[in-house]
């Protein structure tokens, strides 16, 4: 029961045929988790995870 698909190197979810951050168009649809950064410079989330653009990503993939 997977909804979307992910880009295995950067985590975020992908609408298109190519990954918005790497260009890469490597994705899965196994993925757990789902949280969405607004602000990747404020938020502690995305400093967690080292994510530096805004947008919905998985926690975890694979
Ligand atoms: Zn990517």
């Amino acid at each position: 029961m997977s909804k979307g698909k992910v880009c295995k190197k950067c985590k975020i979810f992908v609408e298109d045929e190519k990954c918005p951050i790497c260009g890469d168009s490597n994705f899965t649809e196994t993925w757990k988790g789902k949280v969405i950064i607004l602000n990747p410079e404020t938020s502690e989330i995305a400093k967690r995870l080292k994510l530096e653009k805004e947008g919905a990503y998985a926690i975890k993939t694979g």
